[in-house]
């Protein structure tokens, strides 16, 4: 486990900035020592645990880019048209040795090895055939054409992947082309869920009048899965100071991180904070952020604490912009801030200045070719058909105060915040 110390968020001011609680969570998180080497077709979304160098150069070896004609790049014709005689002919995969010998041309096909000699091929459809076997070749190619080199694309020895990558697919691709079949990736970051509330109860058990099914737990676990955490899924526990006391000493052990949501407000039945100060320490619990804006951190036993807003808006948003960063922090992951894309808004809109907003948008296209962000009309942190039916978020820096139809914003699709 990630052992802190109860204070080492300690520096925490009551009302912190997105950065500076992206910057003490990613600066105090141990990342877990503990690595496992898993097949390569398991490794989507992991994060690697030790540079990947490779074993070979790619191509492996010199070979053609198209189908056509293979020859000396000093044969070629400087100008006008010259035929070739075609002495060989050579596939993908082919191990037969050809070469070919001045004022020849080899037929040859995409991926086969380059005949030895040959530097230059012409693509099929730039050649006509002539009498008696020739190809007659036109002026112009250059020297090397259409010929892929040895380690054109990697070179032997070279790292290709570092360590703390998160593998995406063509990661994974590019290890099974050096031959790798598996890789050392750190463990799975431990999590886990509970949702609080009274008024919390699970699908599938009967539901009173005034009760909600829980849906953050489903939402919080398939982001943890999609960042490649191993859930404790614990349930929800009922707005009870020594319920939630008892379950966060128990969970502390097991877990690299503890995550809740809800009670972590100022309301009479918010007891995560009191309960996080009765099983270990608090360190912070507001974060200038909307929606969002009670975040509880704290330690537990040296485990770091979580503790999102219960309204599923706010649960989302802090998620990616807080519980995210301290997991990938756990898992070793190097630092890849969440890079947002220019477009115009189609909307005007105020905030208050010294906290940074996030407004549910759909992208549409716009005239000249640009892109536009229409804004949900509504806005409530409690509607879940608000997240479904958009593309992502604009996020609005701190010192802004309003923006403009029009006004160029940074657009983040949900894709890149899990
Ligand atoms: P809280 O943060 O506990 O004050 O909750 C804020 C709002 O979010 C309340 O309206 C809760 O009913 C709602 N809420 C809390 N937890 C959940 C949950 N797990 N699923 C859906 N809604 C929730
Ligand atoms: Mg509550």
């Amino acid at each position: 486990m990630a052992q802190l110390s109860d204070d080492c968020f300690a520096f925490g001011r009551p009302m912190m900035t997105v950065a500076e609680t992206v910057a003490l969570i990613t600066s105090r998180v141990l990342p877990l020592a503990e690595t496992e080497s898993i097949p390569l077709c398991d490794a989507d979304r992991r994060i690697l645990a030790r540079d990947l160098i490779a074993s070979i150069a790619l191509p492996p070896y010199a070979n053609s880019a198209v189908d056509g004609y293979a020859m000396r790049g000093v044969d070629l014709p400087a100008t006008g048209e010259r035929g070739f005689q075609i002495s060989g002919r050579v596939q993908a995969g082919s191990g037969e040795r050809v070469t070919v010998a001045p004022g020849e041309a080899v037929r040859i096909f995409t991926g086969a090895p380059m005949p030895a000699g040959a530097d230059t091929v012409f693509m099929q459809e730039d050649v006509r055939l002539g009498d008696s076997g020739a190809v007659i070749l036109p002026a112009g190619l250059t020297i090397g054409a259409n010929m892929r080199p040895v380690g054109e694309d990697v070179e032997a020895g070279a790292v290709v992947l570092k360590a703390g990558r998160r593998l995406r697919p063509q990661d994974i691709a590019l290890a099974a082309a050096l031959g790798e079949i598996r890789v050392d990736v750190s463990r799975r970051v431990r999590v886990a869920v509970f949702s609080t509330g009274n008024e919390i109860v699970a699908a599938g058990t009967p539901r009173g009048p005034t009760q909600l099914f829980d849906s953050n737990r489903f939402m919080l676990m398939a982001m943890l899965g999609r960042l490649g955490c191993a859930i404790t899924d614990l349930g929800i526990l009922p707005d009870d100071r020594a319920a939630i006391t008892d379950t966060l000493s128990k969970a502390s052990s097991a877990h690299d991180l503890i995550l809740t949501s809800g009670g972590v407000s100022t309301g009479e039945a918010d007891f995560v904070k009191d309960a996080v100060e009765s099983a270990g320490s608090l360190v912070f619990w507001r974060v200038a952020i909307k929606p969002g804006r009670p975040v509880a951190m704290g330690v537990i036993d040296g485990t770091p604490f979580i503790g999102l807003p219960g309204n599923p808006v706010a649960s989302f948003v802090t998620f990616a912009y807080i519980a995210r960063p301290a997991i990938l922090a756990l898992s070793g992951a190097g630092p890849k801030p969440i890079v947002s894309t220019p477009v115009r808004t189609a909307f005007s809109y105020k905030k208050k200045k010294d906290r940074r907003e996030y407004v549910r948008v759909n992208l549409r296209p716009a005239a000249n070719g640009s892109v536009e962000a229409v804004k949900f009309p509504r806005e409530g942190a409690g509607l879940l058909s608000s997240l479904v039916e958009t593309d992502g978020l604009i996020e609005l820096a701190e010192d802004v105060t309003q923006i403009q139809q029009g006004d160029i914003v940074g657009f983040i699709p949900y894709s890149s915040l899990y």
